[in-house]
């Protein structure tokens, strides 16, 4: 048998492979996949399905499909998958099997053994039905890991020091929070508590139940009832949007033809925003606090003897959860390592190291500070045009992309000055401006204040992407900052300290150290690109004046000469053409032969 050590998270929902990979611990996969559902299943013509594809017709044909094995490991009944009979060890061999050929696929070579994870409640009958899954799937199990201590390895804990650690951890269809030391090769669970039946599905399932009562308000009748199509692709819908709504303020949820009435198609169309979405999984989140709580009562700690709270699983993604835990403990949780691989990556630690690799923890790229705008609020009770607000925040995996919501601070206000800052203070004086501009022409409102969401996108290569786009119009505009996680050197610092001095010291009384220091620390907005964003675009100038010149020109067709029709349509044609292909010459070459037209075919009515 191979002596490869793997580590695999053999999760619930989703599992994962973790090893030693060109001088990393690395979770590998075939291509840019790296999460494997935790699915089996059978097609119609008896082909075994394992993972996305087994995913994908469960809530089609949930008779053919097994998912959640991992709840019934341990137990001696057997499953049925599509008329044949399972041991649920022998299900989780599957998976096991497949992830084994992830690593092979990935790196040349099948691994021969394992270190697989469990939670640190399994009791020894689940443990050892784990390690039997690992025989039938040709792997050697050479350790079973806590979840727990998994996660505190990938942060690093096992780097000989003592540190105790809260590690929440919430992922499709379990939460589980615990206590952990570890101590050079010592680790232990000292509490632990959760829910079993708690996770991610579940914010799903409220989720589609809203959408189905949106739809039920304009149609009549609730579309999952005898329809286990519509039920499918509402609970997918439902998924798409909770994710979307951990990045964004709100999104719109489109599904045509949900269903088919008489030939008619029933379409739903909805917004959602965020802070709806978070009053529905409220009650949800709030109850894994009382876990937290207990978790701590029963390991005689507070919040304060933690050396950190680490967030594990997917839905720890879900902004309202890293928010109430903040407010909860008053510790600000970590989620540095990516929280749907944090334990494959751990169990990955571990293997390399059985391995003779000297791995202290993993690499992650996050972002090392926070960046964000300022905006129009209130400090000490008076309005403060540079209050600061973190868009995206230090410590978070790379590439990201967040957005926030922003309003207009008066209804006839055209222009908004964006002003993007790196940095943790809430005043955004106190930080570093790394870019701005400015959006024009913005939309007015009437009585209702304008809203603007501002986009953040930062990549591996420290490149910001900053966009504002106006709501009600999808006008937007965006700049590119090529070297935002740029920090000067103490050096520069210096450099920039004694340029300074030398400008002041003539001036008495001028110098102050404090105020001197914030001077020197900003640095020059290294803007490289001012460009429209072309999948929500109608930037200002020539583009924003199509559609309403198009509009009059229409208006004005029917009553023009069969001549002048004629050239009136040729026009339309050519400007949609030059907008689309954003031929900006064509384009105002086009406009300004239409503008003449109507100028000459209104002019003789
Ligand atoms: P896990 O069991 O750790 O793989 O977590 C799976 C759960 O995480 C599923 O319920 C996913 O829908 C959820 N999840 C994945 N990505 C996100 C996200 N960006 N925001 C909220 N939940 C997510």
């Amino acid at each position: 048998m191979n002596d490869w050590i793997v580590g695999i998270d053999l999760g619930t929902t989703n599992s994962e492979v973790a090893a030693f990979a060109e001088g990393q611990v690395r979770v590998l996969g075939p291509g840019d996949n790296r999460i494997l559902p935790s699915v089996v299943g059978f097609s119609a013509s008896g082909e075994l399905l394992v993972g996305e594809a087994a995913r994908n017709q469960q809530a089609l044909y949930p008779e053919r499909t097994i998912r959640s094995i991992k709840r019934k490991m341990g137990s001696t009944d057997a499953v049925e998958v599509g008329g044949r009979y399972f041991q649920p060890q022998e299900v989780s061999a599957l998976i096991l099997r497949e992830l084994a050929e992830w690593a092979r696929a990935a790196t040349g070579v099948r691994p021969g053994k394992a270190v697989i994870t469990v939670p640190a409640y399994f009791s020894d009958a689940q443990r050892s039905a784990t390690r039997e899954a690992g025989a039938l799937a040709g792997l050697e199990v050479v350790r079973i890991l806590n979840e727990p201590t998994a996660a505190s390895l990938a942060y690093g804990f096992g780097d000989g020091a003592k540190h105790t650690a809260l590690v929440y951890d919430l992922g499709g269809g379990t939460f589980d929070v615990s206590v952990v030391t570890v101590e050079g090769e010592v680790t232990e669970v000292l509490a632990s508590h959760g829910n079993n039946h708690l996770g991610g599905d579940d914010f799903d399932d409220l989720l589609a139940s809203w959408l189905a009562g949106k739809f039920e308000k304009l149609h009549g009748f609730d579309p999952r009832k005898d329809n286990p199509r519509a039920a499918a692709r509402l609970w997918w819908a439902a998924e798409e949007a909770k994710k979307k709504l951990s990045s964004e303020p709100y999104v719109q949820v489109r599904e045509e033809a949900l269903l088919v009435d008489n030939g008619k198609p029933l379409n739903l169309r909805v917004e959602i925003s965020r802070d709806e979405y978070e009053e529905m999984i409220r009650p949800l989140v709030h109850s894994t606090l009382d876990s937290v709580s207990k978790a701590l009562q029963d390991a005689n700690l507070r919040p304060q003897d933690m050396d950190a709270i680490l967030l594990v699983g997917g839905s720890t993604r879900t902004p309202l959860v890293s928010n109430l835990l903040r407010e909860r403990t008053g510790l600000e949780p970590r989620q540095d390592v990516h929280p749907d691989l944090c334990v494959a990556l751990g169990a990955g630690v571990l293997a390399s190291r059985l391995s003779g690799q000297a791995v202290e923890r993993v690499l992650v790229d996050v972002s090392p500070y926070s960046f964000g705008v300022s905006y129009l609020g209130e400090r000490g009770g008076y309005p403060y045009s540079h209050c600061y607000k973190p868009i995206i925040p230090r410590n978070t995996p790379l590439p990201l992309t967040r957005s926030e919501r922003f309003y207009t601070s008066h209804p006839d206000q055209e222009i908004v000055e964006v002003e993007v800052f790196q940095g943790e203070d809430e005043d955004s004086l106190r930080n570093i401006l790394v870019g701005d501009f400015r959006v024009e022409g913005l939309t007015l409102t009437g009585n209702e204040p304008n809203e603007i969401l501002c986009r953040m996108r930062l990549d591996l290569d420290g490149i910001l992407e900053v966009t504002a786009v106006e709501k009600v119009s999808g006008k937007s505009k965006r700049i590119t900052i090529a070297n935002a996680m740029h920090t000067k050197t103490p050096e520069e610092i210096e450099a920039g300290r004694r340029r300074l001095q030398a400008l002041f010291q003539d001036r008495e009384g001028a110098y102050e150290e404090g105020a001197f220091e914030e001077i020197a620390e900003v640095r020059d907005p290294a803007i490289i690109e001012v460009q429209p964003d072309p999948e929500t675009t109608i930037p200002a100038g020539p583009y924003a004046d199509v559609e309403p010149l198009l509009e009059r020109s229409r208006a004005a067709i029917a009553n023009m000469h069969p001549d002048d029709r004629e050239e009136a349509i040729d026009l339309h044609e050519k400007i949609a053409n030059a907008r689309d292909s954003r031929n900006e010459k064509d384009l105002l070459d086009s406009m300004k032969a239409l503008k003449e037209l109507l100028f000459f075919v209104e002019g003789n009515r």
